[in-house]
């Protein structure tokens, strides 16, 4: 039996059906552990939004071309796109997924990101999916990376391989949560590169992560793809910091 099959047997028998993030309503496995209030707080990413970076713009500001994140940021990936705002329900569900291990909310958290990009990621228009990685010290620490476990779920929905293999994370860095936005672009700027030199000959990629906030982190990541020969590099994440 898998790790989270372990987790989803151990929790059932120490609170049967209830909701993970209120507990205060009936949740299950499947829908991991979050019950329909909690669903109901979620909020999904409209229009209107920045092209580039998918940033939400207040009212219906459609005819702006870059936003104040996109002017001051070289962003190396073509679109980035986020299911949801990183808030609520959402943001408490990720935490908890990430730091401690709760892993029982990954069909709750991998669903909402299936729901929104499901229907634009084809295999015909898309080569592989890949996974932004962690640094090796930092995945012995967390024992998974959470952008990989949600990648394997994406690519079993949409049927766009993922791909592990390319990318690593060679230099540990500090976490980028206080940091300017000028600040988390220099942070990350060299952390990437491939795992083996190769050319990747106009391949089209979807980087993947749970959140995106400036996008510096993504985006050096496909910095490194774009220069082995990616032809495009979009990426989708599951929140967006906002
Ligand atoms: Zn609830
Ligand atoms: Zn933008």
């Amino acid at each position: 039996m898998a790790f989270q099959e372990w987790t989803n047997v151990a929790l059932s028998f120490l609170s049967p059906e209830v909701c993970q993030i209120c507990g205060d309503e009936r949740a299950t496995a499947r829908t991991g552990f979050v019950g329909s209030n909690c669903r109901n707080q979620v909020r999904f990413i409209r229009p209107p939004f920045c092209q580039r970076c998918g940033l939400p713009f207040p009212g219906d500001l459609t005819t702006r071309v870059e936003c104040e994140n996109c002017r001051e940021m070289d962003l190396y990936f073509s679109s980035a796109r986020s299911a949801v705002a990183a808030r609520g329900p959402v943001l408490d569900a990720i935490h908890r997924y990430k730091y401690q291990r709760a892993l029982w909310f990954e069909p709750f958290l991998a669903d909402l990101l299936i729901r929104e990009a499901g229907p634009v990621l084809h295999p015909g228009k898309w080569d592989y999916i890949v996974p932004v990685p962690l640094h090796p010290l930092k995945q012995r620490e967390r024992e998974f990376n959470q952008a990989e476990r949600l990648a394997r779920r994406v690519s079993a929905a949409t049927k766009v391989p993922v791909q592990t293999r390319l990318l690593q994370r060679s230099v540990p860095t500090r976490t980028q949560t206080l940091l300017s936005r000028p600040e988390r672009a220099a942070n990350v700027r060299r952390a990437f590169a491939l795992r083996e030199p190769r050319r990747l000959a106009g391949a089209r990629i979807v980087l993947l992560d749970d959140v995106l906030t400036t996008g510096a982190t993504t985006s050096a990541c496909a910095r490194v793809l774009r220069a082995a020969g990616a032809g495009d590099v979009c990426v989708w994440t599951v929140a967006r910091g906002l």
